[in-house]
């Protein structure tokens, strides 16, 4: 049964590398690589970034054997291929880029050691199903390191204080303060998390220094410096802008030996490569490869379905 559309905040063709990550937001990339490092297991088997966009966080995973960028926007994509290609050097890590819906991930149980999602879940108007989908894609005992957009940030409490917010940073529920972007009550979160069986084991709390003024003031090596000395109350309370966790997955579930992708179609593992396509060897569901790039954000019209 397919479900009913949800609505994704969609990347194509945005300018996201050399705009929004190209001027005015060192402080920011380096305090949330800084978190990353600290929190993600060095080195591993399998690894994909959910909403890795055209892969910034990539240097970080060099002690993987192979790493899988998922993001809906191809463009995203192809200018990470660009920049990152197939294969490191000496063959490894190997890069896989896979478009898709991060309500339907494309691949199979228990596929991958290590998830990230940095910057992706304040998209999502459904997060528990994103979540859900997470704790399906860990192997027993992996690791997701998830950063998620704090409501109950230092600037919403003062906002709110001064009536110049109407809604409340203490009130568990979601807020979405423009179209498909989405603030998190860490409590709210935890909850979440617990629920699909995602045990919290660190918490870091980051960008407290976000403040317009500072970063232009203040040398950004002072910032990233004191932002990071700043990063491990999060354990005790989160009142930054962003919050990053490490969980733990359960880990239930598992695949066939070989398995990879899974159709979107009818959940099968048995895809064929043939070249242009994966064909689904169950329901007959086609996909494109195009570009080095596996497309999983529609089957192509025309598969014997
Ligand atoms: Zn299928």
């Amino acid at each position: 049964m397919a479900q009913a559309a949800r609505p994704i905040c969609d990347y194509e063709g945005s300018a996201y590398r050399t705009e929004f990550w190209g001027q005015g937001r060192e402080y920011e990339d380096a305090v949330e690589r800084a978190a990353l490092r600290r929190l993600l297991p060095p080195t591993g088997r399998r690894l994909i970034d959910i909403g890795g966009g055209y892969g910034r966080l990539f240097p970080l995973y060099s002690g993987y054997d192979e790493v899988v960028l998922f993001d809906y926007a191809l463009s995203q994509l192809r200018q990470g291929r660009e920049l990152w290609g197939d294969a490191g050097p000496g063959g490894k890590p190997r890069y896989t880029y896979v478009a898709g819906d991060f309500y339907r991930f494309p691949f199979a149980p228990g596929l991958f050691d290590t998830v990230t999602m940095v910057r992706t879940l304040h998209h999502a108007a459904d997060a528990p199903a994103v979540l859900r989908g997470v704790a399906h894609l860990l192997a027993s005992g992996g690791a997701f390191v998830l950063e998620f957009a704090n409501k109950r940030n230092l600037k919403a409490i003062l906002r709110r204080l001064l009536r110049r917010q109407g809604w409340s940073p203490f009130d568990r529920e979601p807020v979405e303060f423009a179209k498909l972007n989405f603030d998190f009550h860490p409590a709210w979160m935890r909850e979440q998390l617990a629920g699909v069986g995602l045990r919290i084991q660190k918490t870091r709390a980051v960008s407290y220094l976000r403040i317009g003024l500072l970063k232009r003031v203040a040398p950004m090596g002072l910032l990233v410096a004191l932002d990071r000395l700043l990063q491990p109350t999060g354990a005790l309370c989160q009142l930054s802008p962003s919050v990053f966790v490490r969980c733990q997955g359960g880990g239930k579930a598992s695949s066939p030996p070989g398995a990879f992708f899974r159709c979107t179609v009818c959940d099968s593992t048995a895809l064929v490569d043939e070249r242009e396509t994966l064909s689904c060897t169950d329901c007959g569901a086609r996909f494109a490869i195009r570009d080095g790039i596996y497309d999983f954000k529609a089957p192509l019209e025309g598969g014997a379905r």
